[in-house]
């Protein structure tokens, strides 16, 4: 019998997919071609991996966990953005969301939203998400899972179909969950897997200031996008509550250090309610982030019925852009995708957990 631990296949790289053909005494090759079935061409089984013996399949099975993700789910909206809830092994379930953009004048943008917990210890003020609390880390076979599993449902409407970028801003904070989404990205970025480019990637952290000089000294070359949401310690206090462990002094000296180090722009994420699209917030922000490298993007809230969150007016946000515009800094307001069927985070996994 074979006594080898069991390990996950889609959290493997080339080299570990080697080192597991090596024990099993099979031909190195085998490992490349694995790597290729699982990782690039996003198969769900191992009766797909043609060129795989038969004999040497059943090997490989024995030990490696090999589980895509069940597809509980799939709610379309009218703007084409996708939301996939997915059932994980244990029977958990996590969300995930295609965006997908036609340009002009270069290749369509197809950007995954992924999920790296299941639920989230943060608790911010306006995600459904942090309101179910926080259940468990995902693996990194899983958090690339969704990837590899949006892309192999989607292939079968169009072969040619690609993820393009990756924003790691769905369930949970990613970097509680380090190394998982560390090893997923360098999984995503492989030539011989989806190949999606680097700087095709983005962290959305709540503001983990350890982790973000952390990532500023491995510098994997992704985007970093911090969701600061308030320009006071007051005010974020109540928004994310992470600020009460990092206060913005905190996270500040993290986001200086990060591009001090990396040389890269951040981004700064703010949501915006009824309640904060205040000009006086605006003009904190400006002196916040003077001198800073980064562009703000500024987020509308989706209303969550659960927090009694509102939208900010049209005439609000747009005074608050135009301060920090005058104030030399460079505003994007996020194009608002997928209202229609709840697509903010979260909000999938608990309307389905109230009817289950
Ligand atoms: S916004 Fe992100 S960090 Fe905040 S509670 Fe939701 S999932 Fe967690």
């Amino acid at each position: 019998m074979n006594t080898m631990k069991r390990l996950e296949l889609r959290a493997l790289s080339e080299q570990e997919l080697t080192g597991v053909c090596t024990g099993l005494e099979l031909k190195k090759f085998r490992a490349g071609q694995v790597f290729q079935w699982v990782q690039g061409k996003a198969v769900q089984t191992w009766e797909d991996m043609k060129n795989i013996p038969a004999q040497e399949r059943l090997q490989l099975a024995e030990g490696l966990d090999f589980h895509p993700l069940e597809l509980v789910r799939e709610q379309r909206s009218h703007d084409g953005t996708r939301k996939y809830l997915f059932r994980l092994q244990d029977g958990d379930t996590i969300e995930c969301v295609l965006m997908e953009y036609e340009r002009k004048s270069a290749r369509d943008r197809r950007t995954v939203c992924v999920s790296t917990q299941v639920g989230c210890a943060v608790g911010c003020a306006f995600c459904a998400t942090g309101l179910g609390g926080f259940r468990r880390n995902l693996s990194p076979g899983e958090i690339v899972g969704q990837v590899l599993d949006i892309t192999h449902h989607l292939r079968r409407e169009d072969p040619e179909f690609n993820v393009t970028n990756i924003v790691f801003m769905g369930m949970g904070e990613p970097l509680l969950n380090y190394d998982s989404v560390i090893k997923s990205i360098t999984l995503l970025n492989d030539a011989k897997g989806q190949n999606i480019g680097m700087r095709r990637m983005t962290i959305s952290t709540s503001g983990v200031a350890p982790k973000i000089r952390q990532l500023a000294r491995d510098n994997p070359q992704v985007g970093l996008a911090v969701s600061l949401h308030a320009a006071t310690d007051e005010v974020r206090d109540a928004l994310v509550p992470m600020n009460r462990r990092y206060p913005l002094k905190e996270l500040m000296a993290a986001c200086r250090e990060y591009s001090d180090l990396t040389n890269r722009r951040l981004t700064f994420e703010v949501a915006l309610t009824a309640d904060t699209a205040r000009r006086s917030q605006a003009e904190e922000l400006a002196g916040l982030l003077k001198g800073q490298l980064g562009h703000v993007n500024l987020i509308p809230v989706n209303p969550v019925a659960e927090t009694g969150m509102k939208r900010p007016l049209a005439s609000e946000l747009k005074t608050f852009a135009e301060v920090l515009v005058r104030s030399g800094l460079t505003v994007t307001v996020r194009e608002e995708r997928g209202t229609d069927i709840d697509a903010a985070c979260g909000q999938l996994r608990r309307q389905w957990e109230s009817e289950s």
